[in-house]
């Protein structure tokens, strides 16, 4: 490629052609010092997704839980260079520290892709729980990890839906106890995950009505129990981020899956 009279060759072009028309673009360097280019494009309207609903709960370990039992793990090889990592950080090997933050960013970013995609293409109404940091973390490190994945998470499902011709919803789920609430009966049971103690459960049992409930997908189908009956969250919702839940909440809870 000539611009503005300096000729370019491109890594990878031949895997990814470059586009004929772009309306312009940009070079971009990025933290270790690679440059990428960047073009603007045009792009068509993509199949619109068949005409179902899903509820999302992200998570930690557990990246998304769906209403439809699927769960999202984080990919294994993620794990594997986050080892390696530590031990780079302790030989203090900067190089090497950067290549590895680099190649876990990458790894991450390709798999939330892969992931988003997947559920943009087979879903049309798409809601996602607003949860935040923090309710979860413990430190303001993993807090401000969990809440740029969850974000780019939304951000992403959010564009991706909307090229499918789908909707993106998000849904309160820290004032309605969603994580506490039985998907089946929309009761609150004595015997159920709270808080932060309440994490480390994976799998409940009602005592309500005799189901087991695993805790992620349970909130998942209350987020879509929720996306379907209510109108879409309003701002002073999402504003609510962090806020206690109150008793209320759940009753409105169950009110809204009218039971
Ligand atoms: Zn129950």
């Amino acid at each position: 490629m000539t611009y503005l009279g300096n000729t370019y060759n491109f890594f990878g072009a031949k895997r990814r052609p470059l586009p004929v028309h772009a309306k312009g673009g940009c070079f971009v360097e990025d933290a270790r010092g690679h440059w990428w280019i960047c073009f603007h494009v045009k792009v068509d309207a993509l199949p619109q997704a068949p005409d179902v609903a899903v509820g999302i709960d992200l998570g930690l370990k557990t990246l998304a839980a769906l209403s439809t039992g699927e769960k999202i793990e984080a990919p294994r090889s993620y794990r594997l260079y986050e080892d390696k990592l530590i031990i780079a950080q302790r030989a203090n090997n900067k190089t090497r520290v950067q290549a590895l933050h680099a190649k876990i960013t990458n790894i991450r970013q390709d798999h939330m892709h892969k992931w988003t995609t997947k559920i943009a293409r087979s879903y049309r109404q798409i809601f996602v729980g607003n949860v935040s940091s923090s309710q979860l973390a413990k430190t303001r490190m993993a807090k401000s990890v969990y809440d740029a994945g969850w974000s780019m998470s939304r951000n992403t499902l959010r564009y991706k839906a909307s090229r499918h011709g789908g909707v993106f919803q998000e849904v309160d789920e820290v004032s309605t106890f969603t994580t506490q609430t039985c998907s089946t009966t929309g009761m609150l049971p004595p015997e159920r995950p709270r808080g932060i103690a309440g994490l480390g459960v994976r799998e409940w049992w009602c005592s309500a009505c005799g189901e087991t409930h695993d805790r992620d997908v349970n909130a998942a189908r209350n987020i879509l129990a929720l996306g379907l009956s209510a109108k879409p969250l309003a701002e002073e919702s999402r504003a609510a981020h962090g806020r206690q839940p109150d008793k209320h909440a759940s009753k409105e809870l169950r009110n809204r899956l009218s039971i």
